[in-house]
């Protein structure tokens, strides 16, 4: 199963994520967490996309592609596996069908988390409280300003794959203002149809 999951910065993508590799037993290939350990190890991809990630902005499509390819010959993807912020622009999701494409494999679907743009900035308040409250610190990229214009790139570069997918015929809207268990029961609603 092949899955991705669509949606604006803090529009529960990370929840979401997490839920369905407990429940489908599949890997969560998050090119932002995968970024931030490449900056966290200093390695030359790393060291190029910090500031363009603190920024708020996208790193190049060669690079992010570069890493979903090495990551999905991996033997753990083998039975499928969820992408969570890849891909982010039409290129990208150019390059992710013609890897499938050469591996034999295809994409099952893409899962649109739906918000209200109004509530996302409330979201990351919270989200900023509560890693405080843990006693960690806040992404860099999590600051009110940055956070606009992440929502800002969202729209110009990423929405354009929400007609992408629709013409393919792959993709699922779910309500994603509803509570963390009724948004993940929808999910499962359309996974279970998919199957493995
Ligand atoms: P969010 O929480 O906003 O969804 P992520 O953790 O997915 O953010 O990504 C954080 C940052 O990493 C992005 O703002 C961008 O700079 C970079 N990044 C992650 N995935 C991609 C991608 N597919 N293409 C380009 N840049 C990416």
């Amino acid at each position: 199963m092949i899955v991705i999951l669509l949606g604006p910065p803090g529009a529960g993508k990370g929840t979401q994520a997490a839920h369905i590799v407990a429940k489908y037993g599949i890997p969560q290939l998050s090119t932002g967490d995968m970024l931030r350990a490449a900056v966290a190890a200093k390695t030359p991809v790393g060291v190029q996309a910090k500031a363009i990630m603190d920024a708020g902005n996208l790193v190049s499509d060669q690079i992010v592609a570069a890493i979903v390819e090495e990551r999905i010959e991996e033997d753990d993807c083998a039975p499928g596996f969820l992408l969570d912020g890849f891909p982010r622009t039409v290129v990208q999701a150019e390059m992710l069908d013609a890897m499938l494409e050469k591996k034999g494999r295809a994409l099952d679907a893409v899962i649109e988390l739906k918000v209200d743009e109004g509530a996302l900035l409330d979201r990351l308040r919270t989200r900023i409280k509560e890693t405080l409250a843990r006693g960690d610190e806040p992404r860099k990229d999590d600051t009110e300003e940055t956070f606009k214009k992440r929502l800002g790139v969202y729209r110009e570069q990423t929405a354009p794959l929400i007609p992408y997918y629709r013409g393919q015929g792959k993709l699922k809207v779910v309500d994603g203002m509803g509570a963390v268990e009724a948004v993940s029961a929808e999910i499962d609603a359309i996974l279970e149809k998919i199957g493995s």
